[in-house]
């Protein structure tokens, strides 16, 4: 089944907007296991009209998103109708809708608002349960009149009117124009502490050698999303050679990234997490604080970026410092148990390193860092790590180095 995307508004254009309607919608019908055959950005204007004839022409189901709304430089309905000969036809319930959504809020529906209760003849409503621009969808038979084939959906422009409706009104008739045995499965298996060449090594040949298997592989924020697609019997194949290979490795099988999976899993033993942070300035705590349900894991983050601070409020002793210097195995130690201790928490990271560009020496060179961990449970683990390049990068492959080192931990697996 052929899907092209049509993204319409000139703000995509000029780089004000990011379209991520169109990865967010990727990622959704990848997941159905349809891959989107094209997508196109077009401006507000008669363009949107021949944009959607073109994809009509290729493909059996058009998706575009953009210009429903009141303003006159909103132009799809109108288009679209235009295209296919439609008139246009005052929908009642829509009516309704924009009443009670108006009434609401103590305003009146405007001459404006009330354009978007016309819809062409024949399409079917698709509401929109947080906005006013209802969604349309033109059932193939609509554009036969042309000589087309293709079901077209018109969805609004913002990402939170346009996802629930997608989700509730697109993705099931998808569903039922699958194919039967075209059904594919996409599986994401997220891997941290391998590089993407070394994924490649262990596993690609094997990989490659199961018949209908589509991989693919993904760089993100300091992990590789490993992508196996295809039918169910070798996408599970797959899985069974990437898990024997990188096992402890693969920090989720369903997307989420390590401080998710981290999150949850000390949520759901109930335990406590402390960051003692210098050279990542509280990466490591925003990381964990970008996930709900933080609130009952992390309780103490501690940003001591100076000899002084590591001191008075982790208890490191000055002369620790002075005899191995402040990136040191020992002090790395010294802090997580420091912050253990004056936290009271099950777990203590603490990170310890010479971000640069200045700063390095030759014994330890810029991207130089120690990572500690200290549990209540067990003794202290202490790693080295050397992470070179700008600080952004330095800070996340760090963090993510030292949430990876708590992942094992909490896993009974040895640091890597
Ligand atoms: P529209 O329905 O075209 O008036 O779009 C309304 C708003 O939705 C725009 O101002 C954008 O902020 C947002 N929007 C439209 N298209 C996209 C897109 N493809 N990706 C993300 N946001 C979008
Ligand atoms: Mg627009």
């Amino acid at each position: 089944m052929k899907v092209e995307l049509v993204n319409t508004g000139t703000e995509l254009l000029l780089g004000d907007t990011i379209n991520t309607n169109a990865a967010w919608i990727g990622q959704r019908l990848a997941a159905l296991g349809i891959q989107v055959s094209r997508q196109t950005i077009v401006p507000d204007g008669a363009v949107i009209r021949t944009a959607i004839s073109e994809a009509a022409q290729r493909a059996d189901v058009v998706l575009v998103s953009g210009g429903l709304g009141p303003t006159n430089d909103d132009l799809t309905r109108e288009s679209t109708a235009e295209l296919l000969g439609l008139g246009m036809e005052l929908n009642a319930e829509v009516m309704q809708h924009l009443n009670d959504y108006f009434s609401k809020r103590g305003k009146p529906v405007s001459l404006a608002t009330q354009r978007q209760a016309m819809v062409p003849h024949g399409t079917v409503v698709m509401p929109n349960l947080f906005g006013t621009a209802p969604g349309l969808y033109f059932p193939a038979e609509l554009s036969a009149s042309q000589g087309w084939n293709a079901h077209i959906f018109l969805l609004p422009g913002p990402p939170r009117e346009l996802k629930p409706m997608v989700e509730s009104q697109v993705e099931p008739r998808l569903r039922t124009w699958l194919p039967d045995g075209m059904s594919r499965r996409v599986l994401y298996l997220k891997v941290t502490g391998v590089g993407e060449s070394d994924i490649v090594e262990a596993v690609e040949k094997q990989l490659e050698a199961i018949p209908g298997l589509d991989l693919g592989y993904c760089i993100r924020n300091g992990d590789v999303d490993v992508r196996l697609a295809g039918p169910q019997v070798a996408v599970d194949e797959a899985a069974v050679i990437v898990r024997a290979a990188l096992g402890d490795c693969i920090v989720s099988e369903d997307r989420r990234i390590i401080e998710e999976v981290i999150v949850q899993m000390l949520s759901d033993r109930g335990e406590w997490l402390a960051t003692a942070e210098s050279c990542t300035g509280g990466t490591i705590a925003n990381r964990i604080t970008d996930v709900s349900g933080a609130s009952r894991v992390l309780g103490h983050g501690w940003v001591t970026y100076a000899n002084e601070a590591k001191h008075q409020h982790l208890g490191v002793p000055m002369e620790l410092i002075e005899a191995h210097g402040a990136v040191s195995e020992e002090v790395a130690r010294a802090m997580a148990e420091g912050a253990l201790k004056h936290s009271g928490a099950d777990y203590a990271l603490s990170v310890t390193g010479i971000a640069g560009p200045s700063g390095g020496t030759p014994e330890k060179p810029v991207g130089t860092v120690w990572i500690g961990l200290a549990a209540k449970n067990g003794e202290t683990w202490a790693q080295k790590k050397f992470s070179p390049g700008s600080r952004d990068r330095f800070k996340l492959l760090t963090s993510q180095a030292a949430l990876d080192m708590l992942r094992r931990r909490m896993l009974g697996i040895q640091p890597r």
